[in-house]
């Protein structure tokens, strides 16, 4: 049964469908047309990778971009090896 409720984040298609829970009992759903899923009312929001990297390369402080974005140290230095990868 397709649900109609909302579009999908990554491609806008609203071919979605019903794909079980997620641990903290929130509806999954997939979409046909990318093959990912997704829940329907996440509790943390997406984390903005972009303004993440643009706050990196405004050189803002590791500690500091953790705190903002109130992610992990670990999270932040994810970020920088992910960077640093593309780039070498
Ligand atoms: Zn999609």
């Amino acid at each position: 049964m397709a649900v109609k409720i909302q579009q999908c984040p990554h491609c806008q298609s609203s071919n979605i469908v019903k794909n079980g829970k997620t641990r903290h009992h929130n509806q999954r759903v997939k979409c046909h047309d990318c093959g990912k899923t997704r829940a329907l009312n996440p509790k943390k929001e997406p984390l903005d990778w972009q303004t993440m990297e643009r706050s990196l390369r405004e050189r803002l402080s590791l500690r500091g971009i953790a705190r903002v974005f109130k992610v992990s140290l670990e999270t932040v230095l994810l970020l920088v090896k992910t960077i640093f990868d593309v780039l070498l």
